[in-house]
């Protein structure tokens, strides 16, 4: 098998966070976050997170330029070269050109795009249960993992909290950011024959099993 590249597309909710860290370890992919590394810069107050800040606690996309220049920065990173798996990027038509046209330019083949589909329902549920761990990449969920604010995390003992746009508000905007801006992406790959489509709502292993046979076209499996 040749070092895969892979992009997870799917709306917020739909588990890309937490399938890219089981097919980054069974696959030894690279795991690239776009809204990680804007989480971090915020964190960190850097230039990149004090332009961002404001459009991610809002449930908007931080503009394509600055977006666009962060994942060609990360994608050209040594650890790149094994095969990566992109989570969260390319969000807008726009960016999806920008990153066809980066692949072409270092001469990198074109991508598989696994689309997670999943209702409205099941995101609005899962998203409003969410919680995370600020000190380490665990995502819980309230009534699955029984655990919420002021608990520590049982993983490696950091502080859980709630998401600034995961409350009420901004999970609307991002729904309806994700059908106006990111659906469009779903058709650009479609009519490249880049797509193949996983249904996400049910169970979290079996879900995981799906996703592996699409990313290796079949190759590995969960066995
Ligand atoms: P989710 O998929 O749960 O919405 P992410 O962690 O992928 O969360 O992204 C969180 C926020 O970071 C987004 O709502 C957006 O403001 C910003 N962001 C992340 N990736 C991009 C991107 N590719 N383009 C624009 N904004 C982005
Ligand atoms: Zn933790």
């Amino acid at each position: 098998m040749t070092a895969p590249n892979l992009i997870l597309l799917g709306p917020p909710g739909a588990g890309k966070g937490t399938h890219a860290e089981y097919l980054e370890k069974k696959m030894g992919l690279a795991h690239i976050s776009t809204g990680d590394i804007l989480r971090q810069a915020v964190a960190e107050v850097t230039e990149l997170g004090k332009k961002a800040q404001q459009y991610m606690d809002a449930g908007q996309l931080v503009p394509d330029e600055l977006v666009i220049e962060l994942a060609k920065e990360r994608l050209a990173k040594p650890d790149c070269a094994r095969g990566w798996l992109l989570d969260g990027f390319p969000r807008t038509v726009a960016q999806a050109q920008a990153l066809t046209k980066f692949m072409a330019e270092v001469k990198i083949p074109a991508p598989l795009v696994i689309n997670m589909v999943i209702s409205d329902e099941e995101v609005i549920g899962r998203l409003s249960g969410r919680r995370m761990c600020r000190g380490c990449p665990t995502i819980f969920n309230v009534e699955r993992d029984d655990i919420d604010v002021g608990d520590s995390c049982p993983v490696c003992g950091g502080e859980i909290y709630i998401r600034t746009d995961d409350q009420p508000a901004a999970v609307k905007e991002r729904l309806q950011v994700y059908k106006r801006q990111t659906e469009p992406v779903i058709e650009y790959y479609g009519q490249r024959g880049q797509l193949v489509t996983v249904d996400v709502e049910g169970e979290q292993a079996d879900v995981a099993r799906c996703l592996l046979v699409a990313a290796t076209g079949g190759e590995m499996s969960d066995e």
